[in-house]
């Protein structure tokens, strides 16, 4: 049954950049260092010092909004976001208020399932700030004591808000697989959700629209501290019910009395939302230009210089596969989304073995499975592309079958071994053609009836011989054998 309203959703993503120092200070970025060991007075608003731009942060941010289909602002300026909060000692952020520098982009959007209508959604703007230190709440000691970490303050954050174009929760994940998997083809940033280097907030509401009714909008509810996109999913869909139920009750609308716009935090232990502070107007924040620092300007060569190094685009990638090498859909889409290296992984392979189709076979199932087993990173994956090349070759040139090249890939794994050693240890000896011919003679004089019904028509019978043939002798190919059968048997004409 259909839902008698639509949900409206627009998502704050901030992605944390990789640079090894803060955006205005020269403090490191690592991660997991010992409290506060990570600060010094620009970052932590001493009196009297002077932020300086970090440049490799803002070609990070750069690259990501030209990704993003974004206009850049030939000139941008920094704001003083002025707030209260114990994690931000200088009592304001800087970040960027009017003037973004990169706006009025998109993001395309599509389920391999089809399960909704491909899309591009629209990307509002990208706007680069600092981040803030982080409260650590203490109530396990009973003091509820609270400790302060400004390892964070300072940290370069880009900040993409979408229109609120997405339709469910699912449009949400896939907006969101979608961005990820592009920052991470562009490394800007590692995308680590754990360590809060990638975090969403979410604006949702919903049109209610009963046929026959007046449409009638609920109030917009911004939904933070979600933590991995299967949050976001049941948040957005925990929401959804709650405002329906609630606008049933009390028909309260976006805008009336009643109707601004609220902050709730996601409990995913619980699986609800719970109301937060309210939300500051931006005019509460008093915005003002930060006197320290200078505007930056962006100029068309520097635009295109940066344009020019962008890496082929996951939807680029999808098309040029299914194009290049003739791959289905489906694997395009297992290939991309398991990264750059493993993209990297197969081209070499590809290129190796000259067969795109058997390389993405080997690449999304059998090395996938392995990695996922040991949980390695493909970088220290032991089989290398040109190892593995070597295998398939073997296959294509008729040795063995992929049932027993995955058994040498097995023994190259387990013991570390060329595949020539792992052939050798597992006894696998290549069946010569003469040797094979007359093991098939053997085969159709021992089998009367199966050679009877192959003439009469029954080619499936000849699969009998390849069972046999396997225990006569576990080298030969399953595939040449029932093919040298057959032959064998039509030259012995009716
Ligand atoms: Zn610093």
């Amino acid at each position: 049954m259909s839902v008698p309203y639509t949900t409206i959703i627009g998502l704050e993503v901030h992605v944390q950049l990789s640079t090894a120092t803060k955006l205005f200070c020269g403090c490191g970025t690592r991660f997991g260092g010992a409290p506060n060991t990570q600060t010094c007075p620009v970052c932590i608003g001493m009196p009297g010092v002077l932020p300086v731009m970090n440049g490799r942060a803002f070609e990070l941010a750069l690259r990501t909004a030209l990704a993003l289909n974004c206009e850049i602002a030939p000139y941008t300026k920094w704001d003083r976001k002025q707030y209260f909060y114990p994690d931000l000692p200088k009592g304001y952020q800087i970040s960027q208020y009017d003037l973004p520098f990169s706006f009025d982009g998109w993001l395309a959007i599509s389920d391999p399932k089809e399960r909704f209508p491909a899309k591009k959604v629209g990307i509002i703007r990208a706007h680069l700030e600092e981040d803030a230190g982080k409260s650590m709440h203490d109530e396990a000691t009973g003091r509820a004591d609270s400790r302060i970490d400004l390892n964070r303050c300072g940290t370069p954050l880009l900040e993409i808000v979408s229109q609120p174009d997405l339709r469910s929760a699912l449009e949400a994940k896939a907006y969101l697989t979608e961005l990820k998997l592009l920052l991470e083809y562009l490394e800007v940033s590692d995308c680590n959700m754990q360590e809060g280097s990638l975090r969403v907030d979410a604006n949702v509401n919903l049109h209610i629209d009963a046929p026959g009714e007046r449409l009638a909008k609920t109030p917009i509810v911004e939904i933070k501290n979600m933590n991995s996109f299967r949050a976001v999913e049941r948040a957005i869909a925990y929401e959804a019910d709650r405002q329906y139920d609630l606008w049933r009750e009390r028909q309260i609308e976006l805008g009336q009395p009643g109707g601004h716009k609220t902050t709730r935090g996601w409990d995913d232990t619980a699986g609800v939302t719970r109301p937060q502070r309210e939300k500051e107007e931006s005019a509460d924040y008093r915005y003002f230009p930060d006197p320290d620092l200078t505007p930056v300007t962006v100029t068309r060569e520097q635009i295109a210089a940066v344009r020019d190094q962008l890496p082929e685009p996951p939807p680029a990638l999808r098309a040029r596969f299914e194009a290049q090498f003739g791959l289905t859909p489906y694997d395009c889409e297992v290939l991309v989304s398991s990264g750059k290296p493993m993209v990297a992984y197969f081209l070499e392979l590809a290129g190796l073995i000259g067969d795109g189709k058997t390389a993405v076979n080997w690449v999304t199932q059998d090395l996938a499975r392995t990695l996922n087993e040991r949980q390695v990173p493909l970088a220290e994956f032991p089989i290398r592309p040109p190892a593995l090349a070597e295998l398939i070759q073997r296959v294509q040139a008729g040795e063995f079958n992929t049932s027993k090249a995955r058994e040498v890939f097995e023994a190259m794994l387990a013991q570390d071994l060329s595949v020539a050693d792992a052939i050798a240890k597992l006894g696998i000896t290549r069946v010569d053609e003469s040797e094979l011919v007359a093991l098939c003679e053997k085969l159709l004089a021992d089998n009367p009836r199966i050679v009877a019904d192959v003439k009469a028509g029954k080619l499936q019978a000849a699969g009998g011989f390849v069972g046999q043939a396997k225990k006569l002798n576990p080298n030969v190919n399953p595939a040449r054998v029932r093919e040298l059968c057959l032959e064998l048997i039509a030259k012995m004409g009716s």
